[in-house]
């Protein structure tokens, strides 16, 4: 078997093509979603994410604001500028860029934001909701996976779903997702022993460990739905010689860049077993900013009660 990619690039675009005319029914009515994105130091990664994410609300028709503070800031004064972004009446969604310099206390700031704006979904109180299957916002990748399975037409009904990772921003939502979606959920960690045992048990796999191509084609069970959420960066040739063999397209990155992104998946070995599987690039993560300008829409009709 020779398993499809799904077009996570396609998808996404037909999501946002989605919102931008939801956003366009609101503004005829005087409202415009905003988004604040608040950037925290100079990381290059970090601002090259905070600038897409602006340019493509703007794309979309919503307003969008970067707010850009110093690495040195403290966690006090940094939780002063998101209650003041709590206030805006312009602002729907608020976003705060991890990974924050390691003197702030992440957890602190993320409580933060005002549950009604946390576009992210990583407040206790919406990851509680999610749990208890409330309306909630709900973090933007797991939730994109959700999408794309749905719009690939998997059922994760009675499927056993394994998920790699328990991060709280992928893993645990992904789990508790695939679960209210009624599959039978297994999670794996670093702690996890015969982790290819449970793989090969997987209907529906979603890895998301950030561990370059980890999961080869003899862990997969033939037919598989294999989401790939990894991304990492691989910059040395022999690593990208063993993963890509000759693929033009990925070594034209490589000499125009200097690095080629992989995912947690052995994309070569693994599509001779799955069914479907997401590539790494243009799979889960254009979706991951997608849902970022689906949830700024739907907290500014939440918080409006519309
Ligand atoms: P994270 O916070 O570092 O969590 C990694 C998780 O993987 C942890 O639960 C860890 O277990 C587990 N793990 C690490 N090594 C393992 C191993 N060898 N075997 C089994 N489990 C292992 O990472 P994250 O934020 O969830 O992100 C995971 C990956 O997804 C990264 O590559 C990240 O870049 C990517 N990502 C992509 C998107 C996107 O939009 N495409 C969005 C978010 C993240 P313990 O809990 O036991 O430590």
């Amino acid at each position: 078997m020779t398993a499809t990619f799904v077009d996570g690039t396609k998808i996404a675009e037909d999501i946002k093509a989605e919102v931008a005319a939801d956003v366009k029914k609101l503004q005829q009515r005087g409202i415009r979603p905003g988004l604040a994105v608040v950037l925290v130091g100079d990381d290059a990664a970090s601002s090259s994410y905070v600038n897409m994410k602006a340019r493509t609300c703007e794309k979309l028709g919503i307003y969008s604001r970067k707010l850009t503070l110093p690495g040195s800031i403290q966690t006090p004064e940094l939780i002063d500028q998101v209650r003041k972004l709590n206030e805006d009446d312009s602002i729907d969604g608020i976003l705060v860029q991890i990974p924050l310099p390691r003197h702030i206390s992440k957890h602190a700031i993320l409580e933060s934001v005002d549950p009604k704006k946390d576009v992210d979904g990583f407040h206790s109180s919406n990851l509680g909701s999610l749990l208890l299957g409330h309306e909630a916002l709900v973090a933007c990748t797991p939730s994109g996976v959700m999408t794309l399975l749905e719009r690939s037409g998997v059922k994760p009904e009675g499927q056993h779903a394994v998920v790699l990772g328990r991060s709280d921003d992928v893993g645990k939502p992904q789990a508790v997702l695939l679960m209210h979606a009624n599959a039978t959920v297994t999670i794996c960690h670093s702690k996890t022993r015969n982790m290819a045992e449970i793989i090969r048990q997987a209907d529906i796999l979603v890895a998301a460990i950030g561990r370059t191509a980890l999961v080869t084609g003899d862990m997969v069970k033939p037919g598989a739905v294999v989401i790939d959420v990894g991304t990492n960066k691989v910059s040395d040739r022999t690593t990208v010689e063993r993963l890509f063999g000759r693929d033009t397209s990925r070594w034209q990155d490589f000499e125009k860049r200097g690095y080629v992104w992989a995912g947690d998946v052995d994309e070569r070995s693994v599509r001779e077993v799955a069914s479907l599987l997401t590539p790494v690039p243009g799979g889960v993560g254009p979706m991951t900013i997608a849902t970022l300008m689906k949830n700024t829409l739907a907290a500014a009709r939440m918080r409006r009660g519309l």
